[in-house]
């Protein structure tokens, strides 16, 4: 029996069920490193911060993905990452012969890590040249975009995944899995806080706050985490938005995007989720969910590593301990299993269409001085993570 098949597969974990896993560790899945020539070819798109701090070094480390390419509109940079990664002078694209890509083989995926309004027009060039995308969150910066992005997937017959790695990270995934298993009881209600103070002298975070490379402020950026684990922990669709913008209108960070947005979402099961994000207060990412029985806090709950979770009920806490893993190799290697056919796609494009045309309802409401914005579209997700995603990588 060939060693991938000795694993037992996520189809087969997807039937067991979330129920069968709930309140327990979920077993370590035999997922075996393939050798170098079967690993699926990444290329990846814009080498800044996270490229270079994250995806790079995730690559290196992945089970089933290898970088073969990058694109960067700084070639002598580009050139050093690839020498130091191996890879020979002609895997080296500039955003001008990108579309070269679809003559090389050895690319499969490309990965888009490039400011926000680029996302839909490297996307969509990519799979017109035949390659599978894995593309940043926000996905765009329009539902319009996130439409033609979806439709272009289809058009060509390739794989649209969006990387959002807390599907993929195992304390999110213990979390989804005992809100499922009714640990918590029926659940009340969702916090969430998503932000930092946005330093605009580093490049990094200066296009962050201009509306015409991000779309949005915090909110795209960092509220989008909230807006995804609301959704994800308790595993419905919100039917109604309010939304408050406060900006200080004398903070020269603050010319195109709003700085403080609070929102509150309405869950059909009548759990009310209050959001925050901001690129004007103390870092955080948390979220934290209160059901009948009990508390679930994950503080920090979004971070790269070091998240903390624990269920709480009264004065106890109880600690969620669950072995980090490389966030950014556990989702390269997802995709690449969906590409081979050996995993089911989770963060479809269509996820990140929904993040995003909520994010357009918050953004419509906060800009009607919190008049509710009606959002039940009638979006289901296909696939919930709890179901099939291993929690031990
Ligand atoms: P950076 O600014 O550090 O990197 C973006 C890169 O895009 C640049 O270094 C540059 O690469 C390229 N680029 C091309 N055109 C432009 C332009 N006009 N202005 C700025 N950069 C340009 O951003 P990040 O790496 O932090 O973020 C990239 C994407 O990743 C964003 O969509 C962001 O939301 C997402 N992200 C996701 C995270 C996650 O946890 N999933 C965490 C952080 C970011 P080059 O010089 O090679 O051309």
């Amino acid at each position: 029996m060939p060693k991938e098949m000795s694993r037992r597969t996520l189809i087969e974990l997807s039937v067991a069920g979330a129920a069968a896993l709930a309140g327990a560790e979920a077993k370590a899945l035999d997922r075996p490193t393939l050798p170098g020539d079967q690993k699926i070819g990444f290329a990846v798109v814009g080498l800044g911060k996270l490229a270079q701090g994250q995806i790079i070094p995730g690559l290196r480390k992945a089970k089933s993905a290898k970088l073969v390419a990058v694109v960067s509109g700084h070639p002598d940079k580009a050139r050093r990452i690839a020498a130091a990664e191996g890879l020979p002078a002609d895997a080296v694209y500039s955003y001008d012969d990108y579309d070269r890509i679809a003559k090389d083989p050895r690319i499969q995926v490309v990965y888009i890590v490039l400011p926000n309004s680029m996302h839909a027009d490297y996307t969509i060039r990519a799979l017109k040249a035949g390659k599978h995308v894995l593309c940043e969150k926000p996905m765009a910066t329009s539902v319009a975009e996130c439409q033609a992005m979806i439709d272009a997937a289809k058009a060509a017959n390739r794989k649209l995944m969006i990387a959002y790695r807390c599907h993929y990270e195992p304390k999110n995934l213990a979390a989804m899995r005992k809100m499922r298993s009714g640990a918590l009881g029926k659940p009340r209600l969702f916090v969430t806080d998503m932000g930092r103070q946005a330093d605009v002298s580093d490049p990094s975070d200066a296009w962050r706050v201009d509306k015409s490379l991000a779309g949005s402020g915090a909110l795209g950026d960092m509220g989008i985490y909230g807006i995804s684990a609301s959704r994800y922990i308790l595993n419905e669709e919100p039917v109604e938005v309010r939304a408050w913008a406060n900006t200080d209108p004398a903070d020269p960070r603050f010319k195109t995007v709003d700085d403080l947005i609070a929102w509150q979402f309405r869950f059909p099961s009548g759990a009310i989720c209050n959001g925050s994000t901001s690129f004007n207060y103390n870092a955080t990412m948390s979220y934290e969910l209160w059901g009948e029985k009990a508390r679930l806090r994950a503080d920090p709950g979004a971070f790269y590593g070091g998240n903390r979770y624990e269920m709480v009920n009264g004065g106890a806490f109880t600690s969620i301990d669950i072995a980090e893993v490389d966030q950014f190799a556990r989702e390269m290697d997802w995709m690449a299993d969906v590409v081979r056919g050996k995993a089911p796609m989770v963060s479809p494009g269509e996820e990140g269409m929904q993040d995003m045309r909520l994010i357009s309802a918050i953004l419509e409401s906060a800009a009607k001085g919190g008049t509710p914005v009606k959002t039940d579209w009638g979006y289901r997700r296909a696939v919930d993570p709890a179901a099939v995603v291993d929690i031990v990588a």
